[in-house]
């Protein structure tokens, strides 16, 4: 017979988990304020919040610790990652940064200013955080199939040409500073971009003078489903895929708790020279001096040496095999998913699943705390919650979508640990007309308050 799948790697070292009973975690809960945020690590037993900074780092990774160059400038272990960074994406110019949204600040105070709009693909909440605290706006062309979580599209990350075009005709080219091309799309569900729509927005950018640049945390799930959907692609290799989508932007911000797999780590690349310039002067302000920016020596190398692994072909295909296996068992079940699964996250669809809770009572969120309660599976609310306040009425935003992600950690888990979170939400599901309360909330944060919300339970 043809053999199974199976991880091309094994377990060195493992971290032991605590199974609670469903009365501890309803204490747990209660007292977090019904906030997942708010619970400690050792109260939750799959811990599926995020997929940022909790992968497993491999020995070589874990060397490259032992051989990190801790001086202040000029490192080795920076002009590692430069070499790296540059044979991968083939971008002359690169600050490194503590994370993601550190490069976003750096990034944004060079290029946005008050008044700017800034069209993309579901802005993720950091990146539209940023680009809101500027007092500029952030506008989501996304395709509209999207929204239709129940209907195939192979890249429902992609931009819809016509609406970014109608941005770019409404707005004075002086207001739009750039278009930000997020690869995967976290806020739609991990969807992919195709080659052909990067390209397509890429030369519609130009046309308009307008700066395409990636939000490039996941690019290279991205370019896996570019190999595996897109037809002229079958043959190439990840990197080839990945030089090719870099080839059509200006620059990039990268949150390497992604696709890199370290624990902490971002970076800028660009294109351009003044625009580096520019950005530098910020770096040394937010970040530190250009060869660390705010990370340590030892964790530049691991990252370079994580973007060599997170490119290779059979990580990528056991990595997003394992968020397809996870969607295939819920589908079993009939638990209603964002169709495909995307590259990082299984995105189950809280308002087919809780009808009987409203909108206002958060039905994401109520979802989300309902599965911790049953089974210490911690996944994060993509609703209501996370979609904010309008920064101008502030009023609630209701998304169109109410969805808890289940984003899987890289490297992590195994599959009986998924075969336990897809058990749970089928337990769920069956007594979903029982739930029909959800929340109110007691306190708020201005922006992003989702990190620290809390909440009571209404009724
Ligand atoms: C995680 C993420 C960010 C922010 O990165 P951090 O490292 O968490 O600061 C920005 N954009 C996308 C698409 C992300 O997934």
């Amino acid at each position: 017979m043809e053999l199974p799948f199976a991880e091309p790697w094994k377990m060195k070292v493992v971290e032991p988990l605590y199974r609670s009973s469903r009365e501890q975690r309803e204490q747990w809960m209660k007292d977090a304020g019904y906030n997942l945020f708010n619970l400690r690590s050792e109260q939750v037993f799959i811990d599926l919040l995020t997929d940022s900074g909790t992968g497993a780092m491999s020995q070589y990774q874990w060397s490259e610790i032992m051989l990190g160059d801790e001086s202040y400038a000029g490192s080795s272990s920076f002009f590692k990652l430069e070499n790296v960074i540059h044979d991968l994406f083939d971008m002359p110019y690169f600050l490194p940064t503590h994370q993601g949204r550190a490069a976003e600040n750096v990034l944004f105070s060079a290029l946005i200013k008050e008044g700017d709009v800034v069209p993309g693909n579901s802005h993720f909440d950091t990146t539209k955080g940023h680009i809101e605290y500027r007092r500029a706006r952030a506008i989501d062309c996304t395709i509209d199939e999207a929204c239709h979580t129940d209907e195939y599209h192979p890249f429902k990350g992609n931009i819809d040409l016509q609406k970014l075009e109608d941005v770019f005709k409404k707005y004075p080219k002086e207001k739009i500073p750039l278009c930000i091309i997020t690869i995967t799309c976290n806020t739609s569900g991990g969807q992919p971009v195709s080659m052909q729509n990067i390209g397509e927005v890429s030369s519609l950018c130009r046309k308009y003078g307008v700066l395409p640049i990636f939000d490039a945390a996941r690019f290279a799930e991205n370019a896996y489903f570019i190999k595996t959907r897109e037809k002229e692609y079958t043959n190439k290799t990840i990197r080839e895929i990945v030089k090719e989508m870099f080839s059509f932007v200006d620059g990039a911000t990268m949150s390497s708790k992604k696709d890199a797999i370290v624990n902490i780590g971002g970076f800028i690349i660009l294109r351009d020279k003044s625009v580096f310039q520019k950005a530098s002067v910020f770096n040394i302000m937010y970040e530190g001096y250009l060869t660390y920016g705010g990370l340590a020596g030892r964790d530049l190398g691991a990252l370079a040496q994580g973007l060599m692994e997170g490119t290779e072909f059979n990580y990528l295909e056991a990595r997003i095999g394992q968020v397809a296996y996870l969607g295939k068992k819920l589908t079993e079940y009939n638990v209603p998913i964002q169709q495909p699964t995307g590259g990082h996250a299984v995105f189950v669809n809280a308002k087919e699943f809780l009808p009987n809770v409203t909108k206002e009572e958060y039905q994401a969120q109520t979802l989300a705390v309902e599965l911790y309660l049953e089974s210490g599976v911690r996944g994060v609310e993509i609703g209501t919650l996370m979609a904010d306040r309008n920064p101008v009425t502030r009023e609630n935003r209701y998304p169109t979508l109410e969805l808890v992600r289940l984003a899987i950690p890289r490297r992590v888990y195994t599959n009986n640990h998924m075969d336990y979170v897809a058990a749970a939400l089928a337990n769920l599901w069956q007594r979903r007309n029982e739930i029909k309360k959800g929340f109110r909330i007691v306190s708020e944060a201005p922006i992003l308050r989702h990190f620290t919300i809390k909440l009571e339970r209404i009724g």
